[in-house]
């Protein structure tokens, strides 16, 4: 798969309905998006929080790309979900909590799609770097190194966005580089300026959540731009690049 330059994957953290995805995906698609992201399977710190919608989830963004034509961006958490994943999936996430999950690297390989790996928010750069490794011995080398935010002593923003990492893996490696200023943030006024500093450092792609009623969001809304917001930020970037 060739990854234009910005690749900016746009969408929801979560699918949370067939309106809310179609909705979003047209609007980020009409924006000039290179994929969409929603995650049907959630990673949540509260069990109490929703989970995703499973497979239903998955369904739905089928049904976004073939009214956008978008290739889809989804997000595995477990081993025993490969499979299903990689028949919707175009690329496939491996988020932040799952990037030292060793045999699930193993696992997502074997399906040869495109992965996302997110960087560990407790992760140092070597440790980032063996875990692409992992997948590199698979035999897979389709790889989009994703710097999504690290926790540090900071409380006042929900991570801190690294964007060191972003010329030294340009420097060291020879994997694609995206940035995540959403979960990087987790702060919608944040998102657009830290967009623009990431594609100014030198990333090959961003990853962006949009969400047509962030106020209502069953996940990440703080975080999210909403339509508009998303559209302003894409026809600045657009200018610059
Ligand atoms: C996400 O992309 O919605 C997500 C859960 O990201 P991360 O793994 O970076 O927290
Ligand atoms: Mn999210």
């Amino acid at each position: 798969m060739e990854f234009s330059k910005p690749f900016i994957i746009a969408g929801p953290c979560a699918v949370e309905s067939e309106e809310q995805l179609m909705t979003t995906a047209k609007a980020v698609c009409d924006a000039g998006a290179s994929a969409l992201r929603g995650g049907a399977f959630k990673p949540r710190t509260n069990p109490q929080s929703f989970q995703g919608l499973g497979e239903e989830g998955l369904k739905l963004l089928a049904k976004a790309k073939k009214l956008t034509g978008l290739p889809i961006v989804t997000e595995v958490l477990d081993t025993r979900d490969v499979t299903l994943i990689a028949e919707y999936a175009d690329i496939i996430q491996i988020g932040s909590r799952s990037t030292q999950n060793y045999p699930l690297l193993k696992e997502v390989a074997k399906t040869k799609k495109p992965i996302i790996l997110k960087r560990g928010m407790a992760m140092t750069v070597e440790e980032w770097l063996l875990a692409a490794q992992y997948i590199l011995d698979a035999g897979h080398d389709q790889i989009l190194l994703c710097e999504r935010g690290i926790r540090t002593f900071e409380t006042a923003t929900r991570h801190t966005l690294d964007l060191n990492v972003v010329p030294l893996l340009k420097e060291r490696t020879k994997f694609t580089v995206i940035v995540d200023p959403s979960h990087g943030t987790g702060k919608a006024s944040l998102v657009p300026p830290m967009a623009k500093a990431a594609l100014a450092c030198g990333a090959d792609g961003l990853m962006i959540e949009v969400h047509p009623n962030p106020a209502k969001a069953l996940s990440d809304g703080q975080q999210s731009l909403d339509i508009p917001t998303f559209e302003k930020l894409m026809k600045e970037i657009q200018k610059t690049s």
